[in-house]
């Protein structure tokens, strides 16, 4: 039997064509058979909806993640895999954020887009869209091979809460610095098998989303002359929950007393402090400088080799389920979709 794959456009870039007014609208994806007939070729049933309404990824909130899961836990028995076509902006969050909300996945849900609109000649969208709906589809002894949430883009897919938006130029403009491709694409299809996640649950059981995401997070950026007052304004928001701290390097940070207070005293109103690097490539260890150590000993997570995108949507997504603070922390400080390495 041909696999069924269900395309949902989001909006962004891949699906919006030029009309005969020369204004850009966006692609009708129902009709995706007349306009790439050669998708005939593939042997697979698609689908498609195109969510309402269309939007330009900037305009991205946790609540179109949670229509989003919804939409896929809502077709799940009727489909093998879905592909979700995203703008690039913020492509690197949404996905992340799915990696935690699906939480017994057992499909392939495959993010991707494009930097050059469907309709334009030199496009990179009808690749990607054509590769992402194969791999969506792609099974070995009737199980899929990548059962989990993906992100494929220029040749490569990649786990997708491993991906940052690296380019805003060139069409290779995802990149997974910590984590090794899922697949590379040439003349075929080259599987990582070693590095795709097993199914996290059983495919014919229903789909289990959690909708319940906590917005109270912040991420806080260090630089050179933060002040005292900066810092502090900033962590005294009210309905602050988390922060993402964006250090330097290994995870270091200014050793000044008035930088440990406001951390400590943050921390001691029940705020979670996440410590992730702002290099793009490499981990957080709050052991090896000073710097860190002292971080650590004010009780900051270690954010390992996480992205900012994935450190967000995790805390999100664990704060969401109203866990005991011990808890939450242990699961915050440990791998639950392979978006750290421990
Ligand atoms: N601004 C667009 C978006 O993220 C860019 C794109 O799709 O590439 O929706």
């Amino acid at each position: 039997m041909k696999p069924s794959i269900l395309i949902i456009y989001t909006g962004g870039t891949i699906g919006m064509r030029t009309d005969a007014s020369g204004v850009l609208v966006p692609f009708d994806f129902s009709g995706i058979y007349d306009e790439f007939p050669a998708l005939r070729r593939l042997n697979v049933n698609i689908d498609a909806i195109t969510m309402n309404p269309i939007i330009d990824s900037s305009n991205v909130s946790p609540e179109n993640w949670c229509r989003l899961a919804e939409l896929i836990r809502d077709n799940y028995a009727s489909y093998d895999g879905f592909v979700v076509l995203h703008g690039t902006d913020t492509m690197s969050y949404t996905a992340s954020a799915m990696s935690f909300m699906l939480e017994n996945l057992a499909k392939p849900v495959v993010f991707t887009g494009s930097q050059i609109p469907i309709d334009v000649l030199r496009t990179d969208g009808r690749e990607n869209l054509i590769t992402a709906i194969e791999i969506a589809a792609a099974k070995e002894n009737g199980r899929a091979i990548v059962p989990e949430v993906s992100l494929y883009f220029q040749n490569q897919l990649f786990r997708a809460n491993r991906t940052i938006k690296h380019s805003a130029e060139q069409l290779n403009a995802f990149r997974s610095f910590n984590y090794p491709p899922l697949a590379e694409v040439g003349v075929s299809i080259q599987y990582n098998h070693s590095f795709i996640a097993e199914a996290a649950g059983d495919p014919n059981e229903p789909l289990r989303v959690a909708t319940s995401l906590d917005t109270g997070v912040a991420v806080v950026k260090i630089f050179p002359g933060i002040s005292p007052q900066i810092l502090h304004a900033m962590l005294s928001i009210y309905g602050l929950h988390a922060v993402v701290l964006e250090t330097y390097g290994a995870g270091n940070a200014p050793t000044a007393d008035w930088f440990s207070d406001i951390l400590r005293e943050v921390i001691a109103r029940g705020v979670i402090v996440m410590n992730v690097t702002q290099c793009t490539d490499g981990a957080v260890a709050m052991d090896i400088y000073e710097t860190g150590r002292r971080l650590k000993e004010i009780g900051v997570i270690c954010g390992a080799d996480s992205t900012t995108e994935a450190a967000v949507a995790k805390l999100m997504y664990i704060l969401g389920r109203k866990l005991p603070h011990d808890e939450a922390v242990e699961m915050l400080r440990k791998a639950i979709k392979g978006e750290i390495t421990e």
